[in-house]
């Protein structure tokens, strides 16, 4: 009998980082009765990067390579060997006119000194009355409790609208773990009062980068282990879970026995056949923020040595721009003639932003912060837009309970949703957690291991009250041609 007759149907549903590390995994466990279905014609999802006609390389925002895993830097070593180049991380907060080291709480020296006063205040005040920590709600009350009224008036308030596209009042407390720095009130007077730039915090002081391809390039060498399995340009349109099959456009029909879901959780709770009504209800309880993510190539070397700054204030729709052109020499066509600034502005129904003026109001913003010159609008070679319909999985209030009500149901049906918004938990929503949560459920089914990353809520099972607040459609990758001499160049993405 042939080994296959023997095994499970394995079928993973995506060929982003989760779904590549699931099918990596299998293959190198020496697995034979497994495929993965893609619906873009290429691998890599969020993390895929895009070359324009000039010659430029844009990923879908910045993506800076966090490591919490052995098995990920081993993977990475592998698949990048030699072809990767080291960065320092140089981040900065662009307010009140200049540039503040990240963390921004740490660094308060940096402003204007009545502003300071009211900073440090805020804080002396906010950690005077520790209940009020204990007792915050919710992400709004957190930032008052733990910053302060003055850095959470300053910072903290206005750039977490920005990036999740949702007021904080709407966003739980417990997903921050590593992604805050928690302010310490000795540290802080001491930068303040010995002038001291202050930025190691993180667990992201250095980090890899490809050096060819840009952050797509560590996804394209998955595909020389797993081709024989893969199949692109297949979008799944139904998941008919009684029967174990997936419908794809194309009309074929695949049967499996254990399916591994790296789509968006809400989009296939919606494909699924006849799903009871709490399941299908829950998913007004998971909310996502949107992105366009602006690119533009520069005719001149570049100005900085910094790798991406974050943008609190309104003279600029963007929460984040990334010198990506920093990142590696190979970003763009010629790197001693030309710089590429990558910017992310987010949008959602609580923050709308007008497409058709975005590129304009990012070159704009660049004008307003000191990103470019007004002589470098004569020197804008190219423009690129990238619009993510599924950006960040935003982690509210309601989002617990929802997920204890889906993903039990699914997994009921030997259906198991992981990754970025499969597992929808930004707190392990970057790329090593998404290749290892395929990994680990891998793992899980062909070594009997447990799943260490994948947060299992089902505990939080509860009536789900709410209103669905994202759209459920694909997104797009849209461009235009900019007014000035600018080229521009098309793709299709998440
Ligand atoms: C703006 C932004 C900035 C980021 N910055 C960082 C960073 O700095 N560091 C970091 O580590 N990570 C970062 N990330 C996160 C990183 O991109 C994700 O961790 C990673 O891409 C998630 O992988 P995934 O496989 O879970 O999901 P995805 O990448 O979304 O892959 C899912 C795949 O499923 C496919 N699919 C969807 N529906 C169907 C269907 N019906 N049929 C078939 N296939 C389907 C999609 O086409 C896609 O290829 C960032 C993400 C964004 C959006």
């Amino acid at each position: 009998m042939n080994q296959t007759d023997t095994e499970q149907k394995i079928v993973i549903l995506g060929a982003g980082p989760t779904g590549l590390g699931a099918a990596y995994r299998l293959q190198e466990l020496g697995y034979r009765n497994w495929a993965i279905y893609e619906r873009n014609n290429y691998v890599g999802g969020l993390a895929t990067s895009f070359v324009d006609d000039a010659g430029f390389t844009y990923d879908i925002g910045g993506h800076v390579m966090f490591s919490h895993y052995p098995y990920f830097d081993d993977l990475v070593d592998k698949l990048l060997g030699d072809n990767y180049t080291e960065i320092m991380r140089e981040a900065w907060v662009w307010i009140m006119d200049r540039f503040v080291p990240y963390p921004f709480q740490n660094n308060i020296s940096y402003l204007p000194k009545e502003i300071v006063l009211e900073c440090v205040l805020g804080l002396i005040e906010a950690q005077k009355n520790p209940d009020a920590l204990k007792r915050a709600q919710n992400f709004d009350d957190l930032i008052d409790a733990q910053f302060g009224a003055g850095i959470a008036k300053y910072f903290m308030k206005p750039y977490n609208f920005k990036v999740w596209a949702h007021p904080v009042s709407h966003m739980s407390r417990d997903w921050l773990g590593e992604r805050v720095a928690m302010p310490n009130l000795e540290r802080i007077l001491g930068n303040i009062i010995l002038d001291k730039a202050d930025k190691g915090w993180g667990p992201n002081n250095k980090f890899k980068y490809p050096l060819y391809g840009g952050t797509g390039g560590l996804y394209q060498p998955f595909v020389k282990y797993i081709r024989d399995h893969l199949h692109l340009d297949k979008t799944a349109v139904t998941i008919d879970q009684h029967a174990k099959q997936i419908h794809f456009s194309d009309g074929e029909i695949v049967d499996y026995d254990l399916l591994l879901s790296t789509m968006p959780l809400d989009l296939l709770v919606t494909r699924l056949d006849n799903p009871p009504d709490t399941v299908r209800d829950a998913i007004k309880g998971l909310h996502h923020s949107s992105g366009l993510i602006v690119g533009v190539g520069i005719q001149r070397p570049c100005p900085s040595e910094k790798c991406w700054l974050y943008f609190p204030e309104d003279h600029a729709p963007f929460y984040r721009v990334t010198y990506l052109s920093n990142y590696s020499p190979y970003i763009v066509p010629d790197p001693d003639n030309n710089f590429l600034l990558l910017s992310e502005t987010s949008y959602s129904p609580h923050k709308e932003e007008d497409k058709a003026t975005i590129i304009d109001r990012v070159i704009e913003g660049f004008l307003n912060t000191g990103l470019i010159e007004p002589a470098d609008l004569d020197r804008i070679e190219t423009t690129y837009l990238i619009d993510v319909d599924y950006s960040y999985p935003v982690p509210t209030l309601d989002r617990n309970a929802a997920l204890g009500t889906i993903q039990p149901y699914l997994s009921d049906h030997q259906i198991y949703s992981r990754g970025r918004f499969g597992a929808w938990q930004y707190e392990i929503g970057n790329m090593d957690h998404s290749v290892m949560q395929g990994v680990e459920w891998v793992n899980r089914w062909l070594l009997n291991e447990p799943e260490v990353t994948w947060n299992d809520f089902s505990h939080h099972a509860a009536p789900v009250n709410g209103t669905i607040h994202g759209t459920l459609g694909h997104g797009q990758i849209t461009s235009r041609r900019y007014p000035y001499s600018v080229k521009t160049a098309n793709g299709y993405v998440d």
